[in-house]
């Protein structure tokens, strides 16, 4: 069927539509096509943007009877590009902004194409939050499904150990509630197994109570990574739950409020927020700032939370080039460390940049079988990020970042944060399920006997 037939059939086999689609002919289609990656450059046949969760359902029974590829988007900030695909139908979920705060309650409901930034905005209000990621402009949807790191992981656990219960619409387009009373092994398998089991049209988070957080980055010469790397590394797994500190290499960003003799200047760090009293954030930083050199920034002060959340988002906005590569990670041994500090020194570009986001605390009350996330025993979710504006670096920054996933791989725990994966194969998805990849199979044969939602990283059914 070409993009126009398909156009029309959707128009007449969706009673009742009140979405938008755009087609290949449509004026809106270059922006409407458009990912976070612009790497990623797919030219759907149908890109359909539901009102509300009927419209979601009927799309979904649409691309079921006729065979469609079919992709989900979010938030659209999926590395590998997974809210889009080629010649397929793609659901924007935009439209669904739903965010209803119960301060009593102390929960959140939210639309599933609502970004972060939208829900902390509504939240912060009320001095409330539940924990998501570090770039405000990200999809609720991808990020909790993934399994969700952020600055609040220590305090509060990941996203999906804040989820009370989702809407999902299943590949027979009908609509269910997935919690621990209902459908619980579905349930289960959203935590943390991606959108292999369905839409999530909307999403209940518990929220904390985080008002004023001390946050910021602290910064060391790249040339002393060493001994910085190694006094963290000794230092983040004894700190206070409250205190979430991920380490980073990066270049200074050459804006305000980052003064102007660091600009571009190679460093490595730590991001920090302390989530508890901020009386008591110094105390709780200074043993990592005693057991290093003096650094050339220490930029950690009082913030209202959303600020920290959204700090980043000017340093990467959508449009750029991205290439990544993940890894957990429990232990950084010397070598590693040794690995890091050469690596991690040769950013071929300013926005390149390697995070270790801490996995531990409140995030290791929770079984590696209680969820589908099976890494609870890891103590940092790596990540190796080259990134710029210029498509002529395309090579230069996938080829840093594959070298250097290559160089620590060995040292790391076999799998990876499907969130921040490329397409590496089937295996690796299944190294990243580990010992949960059976059950979510099974699930999937459940859910999605025919892989309907597989533009993802899939889990193949198996009865
Ligand atoms: C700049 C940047 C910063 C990031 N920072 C963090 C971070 O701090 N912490 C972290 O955990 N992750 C982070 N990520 C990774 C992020 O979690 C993933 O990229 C995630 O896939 C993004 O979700 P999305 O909805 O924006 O993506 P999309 O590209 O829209 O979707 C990604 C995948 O999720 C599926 N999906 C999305 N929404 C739904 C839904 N409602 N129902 C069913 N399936 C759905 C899609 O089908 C697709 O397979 C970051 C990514 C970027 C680019």
């Amino acid at each position: 069927m070409n993009a126009h037939a398909l156009m029309q059939s959707a128009r007449t086999e969706i009673p009742g539509f009140a979405g938008r689609f755009t087609g290949p002919e449509d004026a809106g289609y270059e922006d409407a096509r458009a990912v976070y990656n612009a790497m990623i450059d797919r030219q759907p046949a149908l890109i359909a943007a539901p009102a509300d969760a009927g419209d979601v359902a009927g799309i979904v029974s649409f691309a079921a009877s006729n065979d469609l590829l079919l992709a989900v988007r979010g938030g659209g900030h999926n590395g590998a590009g997974l809210g889009t695909c080629d010649d397929g139908l793609v659901i924007d979920l935009a439209g669904l902004k739903e965010i209803a705060v119960d301060p009593g309650a102390r929960a959140v409901r939210v639309g599933g194409g609502c970004t972060w930034g939208e829900v902390d905005a509504a939240t912060g209000e009320h001095g409330l939050a539940t924990p998501s990621g570090i770039i405000s402009t990200t999809g609720v949807g991808g990020l909790t499904l993934g399994g969700g790191i952020g600055h609040l992981t220590r305090r509060c656990g990941l996203t999906i150990d804040n989820l009370l219960e989702a809407d999902v619409v299943l590949a027979t387009g009908e609509r269910v509630r997935a919690a621990a009373d209902e459908n619980p092994d579905l349930f289960w398998a959203i935590r943390g197994g991606g959108g292999n089991f369905g839409v999530a049209t909307s999403f209940v988070f518990r929220l904390h109570e985080v008002g004023t957080i001390v946050g910021g980055p602290t910064f060391w010469p790249v040339e002393q990574a060493t001994e910085v790397l190694t006094a963290y590394r000794d230092f983040l797994p004894g700190a206070p739950r409250e205190l979430n500190g991920f380490f980073a290499f990066a270049s200074v960003p050459p804006a305000p409020p980052f003064p102007d003799e660091l600009h571009l200047r190679k460093v490595c760090g730590v991001v920090w927020c302390y989530a508890g009293d901020p009386a008591d954030a110094a105390e709780a930083m200074a043993p990592l700032l005693e057991a290093t050199p003096e650094p050339v920034l220490h930029g950690a002060h009082e913030m209202p939370l959303p600020a920290l959340q959204s700090a980043f988002d000017p340093v990467y906005p959508a449009g750029d080039q991205w290439y990544w590569r993940a890894d957990f990670v429990r232990e950084i041994p010397d070598a590693a460390v040794e690995a890091h500090a050469e690596l991690g020194a040769a950013m071929p570009t300013w926005q390149s940049t390697m995070h270790l986001y801490p996995v531990d605390g409140a995030a290791h009350d929770v079984g590696p079988t209680d969820t589908a996330w099976a890494y609870r025993d890891a103590q940092w979710g790596s990540v190796f990020a080259g990134v710029d504006k210029d498509p002529s670096n395309a090579d230069a920054i996938r080829r840093w970042c594959i070298d250097y996933f290559d160089a620590l791989h060995p040292h790391s725990a076999g799998g990876a944060y499907v969130n921040m994966m490329m397409d590496e194969g089937q295996e690796r998805v299944e190294a990243s399920y580990g010992a949960n990849y059976g059950r979510l199979a099974k699930i999937k044969a459940q859910y999605d006997p025919t892989n309907l939602f597989r533009v993802n990283q899939n889990i193949e059914p198996r009865p």
